[in-house]
Order: C-alpha cells, then structure tokens, then sequence
C-alpha cells in the first residue's frame, strides 16, 4: 500500500490558486498569532464576523444556531448547532493552540556583566541549543493590582527592539562541545539580554537594571513587583514564510499546533447546515501535560457542553451528558513527525508521515508497546476513510517514528476516556518544536477539507 504525493490533485490552475490563498491567509494567522491568549482573541473575532455569538446571548438553541464560549482567555470552543440533539453526539475538531517556548521567570530582572538580563524556565519541549543567538520577542500580559492588564507584543513591529539568548563563542566553546547535546546549553543560561544603558544619575552598581525598571514604569506602567502576576513569553521574532524554490511549504514558530487549530477553525467557521452538532475545541497547555484548568483535562469542555445541553433541553441531567459524550466522534489533530530524508534511520518508511501526501491519521500514539495512548477503534476509522474517500481527500497514516525509538502524546485519550471515538490526525512537520517548522501547504489544504468532510458527513 503506497499513499501518494497530493499535489497531483492541483494541477488545474484554479484548485492550486486556492491552496495558495489558503496557505496565505495561514501565513498571515502564523505571523500574528503566536500564544494561546493571542489565538484565542483572534478566534472570537473571526467566529463573531462569522455569525457566532457567546453562548451568555442564547435563551435556547435551535438547528444552525452558532455558539461559541472561552475559558480565561487561553481556550474557545466553537458550536454549530445540527438537526439533532447534542445528545446524539458531536462531530468535534480538537487542536491545542500553546506552543514550545520560554516563558519569563516570576522575579525575572538581575543584573550582571554590564547588561540587564531576565531569567527564564522554558515550556515544552526543546531541544535547548535551537534557541539561542536568534532574534525573539516578547508576548503576554501583566495583571497589575488594580485589576487592568497591561498587553505586552515588543519586538515584532519593525519599529520595536528586539530580544535575544546569547551563545559562547566558538573560540572558547572547546570544553563545551564536547558535552552530549542536551548538555550544550542548560536551562538556567535561557536568559534575555534585556538592556544595558545605565540610569545615569545613580552611583549604585544596580544602576543599569534601575533604568530598565525606570523605562518599564514609564512606557507600559510596569514595577518589578508586577512580574509576580505577569505571562510573559517569549517566542521567536518575525514572520512566517513561504519555502521552497516552488513555494511549496510554510516555514514558521508555532505549527505545533497552529496549523491544526487554524484548519479546524476555519473548517468550522464556514459551516451553517449541519445533521450533528459540529465542535471545533482549541485547548492550552498540551505541551506540557494538558493539565490545569485550560488543559484539555480541564471540566471546561464538560461545563460548556452542560450549559448547551440546558440550552436546548430546558432542563439538565447528567445522563443527557453522559450521552452526548458516549455518542460523540473527534478528531484530535496535533502535527505529525514528518519523514526527514536527512534523518531517515529514525523512521519506519511504511508508516512514516511523508510532507506532501495528506493528512494523517495515527491510529495511536505512545511508545514503548503503546503505552499511554489512545487507540482508535477500526469501526471508527472505516467510516472516516469511507468520507474521505468518498471527497477525493488525501490522507495517510503513521507512527511517530520507530517503535521503541520514542514517542509522544496528544489530547486523544483525554477525549477517549469520556468514552468518545477519538482519533489522532493532523499534518506532518519538519523539524517539530524548533523555533522554526516545516510545513506543506498541500497537506494544510488537505487537512482543511478532510475537517469540512469529517463535520459534515460523519454519521
Ligand atoms: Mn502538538
Ligand atoms: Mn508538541
């Protein structure tokens, strides 16, 4: 069985114009949209110019209704209401919108060496010497105790400063290259070089990290007591790009798992004529675990999807659902480890993610004999390839790389233990969880229609 390179399907001019204008807009979204807060803003707004209102402005529900209902700022959950009841289950498009980063320290500022610097602890999982002697910037908020929020985006505007993690020099990095990789750059030496002209009427020593906290006061209202409750991160500057000679892929921070949550949006914002209630959920916190309150672990999905199931019954009780969770399909989408030719002894090539020829489907995920994850169950999966078949869509399936090679998690089983079919699908990437991923466009399109088609003809 080969899975073959769905470009083929573009070769009419008018098809590959849309790709192309597709992807362009995903460039755009990439390029403005770099934390979870950020994506979900953005979400509210494009959903709202789509017809959909917060699910505070519903006295019931009623077919073609659009909903939608946020969690602190970090989460969405977006509704179209079908013919049938919630409790004859959802058709649910799931994606995480956090990516790898390094997120700014609670008491961040000291100073050394004639610069001041702030320290970090990154998030996710990195490979720590990608990330250092790059231009980054800044993005977050800073709750103050007044109870406003300061919204901080510095060093993405041409005008703006940049940031940056320095690196040792070659000359004198001998002893460190011999380390083993994972040792080359430790966490704690993740720090920023924030600044370095000194507040000039002060003799103190602290006088250049005085001047920086002088110009945080002044310019965004900013003491050094208010990191306490700030969310600061910091990601990589610039913008997404096309790549390739042919423009055929994206190049850009955040992939993971934008690119998954920017299709699942978009597939969801277009629909109005639905037989079953379609979901599109964008959740935090994946990479690091899924727990806490805007985690996929969250009660939140539950909560929201009470409060619709009042909606539309007039009254609540659990088993409605219970039922609508039991009877619910989902497709949990998170990138794919794409085959890398430089790399090809890390995969198993029949069931590797290849860029260009779809999106993929993992029937589970884990490692080490399967272990932690979430197993499609075959009855699911015939229905799926039968829709998709049915659209001329491409899709393939993999592994994350060789068994007993390594592995890795998404948001399925979180999904599978409410008793739900769940399947991992997503788009396979190069070089996952580097400041910069790889894209193709064909398998971002690809992925676009096979979440239209899922919504749509799931039954
Ligand atoms: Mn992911
Ligand atoms: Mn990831």
């Amino acid at each position: 069985m080969v899975y073959k390179n769905a470009w083929k399907k573009y070769q009419d001019n008018e098809k590959m114009n849309e790709l192309m204008k597709f992807n362009d807009e995903y460039i755009d979204f990439l390029s403005n949209n770099k934390t979870e807060r950020e994506i979900t803003n953005y979400s509210i707004k494009i959903a709202e110019k789509n017809g959909f209102k917060d699910i505070s402005k519903f006295k019931s529900l009623k077919k073609g209704d659009k909903v939608y209902v946020t969690n602190k700022n970090k989460n969405i959950l977006l509704f179209v209401i079908g013919e049938k009841k919630l409790t004859e289950g959802l058709n649910i498009l799931g994606a995480h919108i956090d990516s790898p980063r390094i997120d700014i320290k609670e008491n961040p500022l000291y100073e050394a060496g004639e610069m001041a610097l702030l320290d970090t602890h990154y998030y996710g999982g990195i490979i720590k010497y990608q990330w250092v002697a790059r231009m980054m910037s800044i993005h977050g908020v800073v709750c103050l105790k007044n109870g406003k929020t300061v919204d901080v985006v510095i060093g993405e505007d041409e005008n703006d400063p940049v940031f940056t993690i320095t690196d040792l020099l070659i000359h004198l990095s001998a002893d460190k290259l011999e380390k083993p990789a994972r040792l080359a750059v430790e966490g704690e030496k993740l720090d920023l070089t924030f600044g370095s002209i000194p507040e000039f009427k002060d003799k103190d020593k602290k006088s250049i990290k005085n001047n920086v906290l002088l110009l945080l006061k002044n310019k965004y209202g900013i003491s050094e007591e208010d990191f306490i409750s700030a969310e600061l991160e910091i990601v990589p500057q610039g913008k997404a790009r096309s790549l390739g000679i042919d423009s055929s892929m994206v190049i850009g921070y955040g992939h993971d798992d934008k690119v998954c949550a920017y299709t699942s949006l978009r597939a969801i914002l277009d629909e109005t004529n639905v037989e079953r209630t379609s979901c599109a959920y964008l959740v935090d916190k994946e990479e690091v675990g899924s727990i806490g309150a805007t985690g996929a672990q969250s009660e939140f999905f539950k909560n929201a999807l009470a409060e619709l199931i009042l909606l539309q019954e007039g009254n609540y009780n659990e088993l409605y659902l219970k039922r609508a969770l039991t009877n619910s399909y989902m497709l949990s989408s998170d990138v794919s480890a794409g085959y890398d030719p430089l790399y090809p002894e890390a995969f198993e090539e029949k069931n590797a993610a290849f860029l260009g020829r779809g999106i993929t489907f993992n029937k589970y995920t884990g490692a080490r004999g399967k272990s932690g994850c979430n197993d499609a169950n075959p009855e699911f999966i015939a229905k799926i390839r039968k829709v998709l078949d049915d659209e001329k869509i491409y899709f393939q399936t993999a592994e994350l790389g060789k068994v007993d090679r390594g592995g890795g998690g998404t948001i399925a089983y979180i999904m599978g233990n409410m008793n739900m079919n769940v399947i991992d699908a997503g788009i396979p990437v190069l070089s996952m969880h580097a400041p910069c991923e790889v894209v193709s466009k064909v398998d971002v399109y690809e992925a676009y229609l096979a979440y239209k088609a899922f919504i749509k003809n799931i039954k």
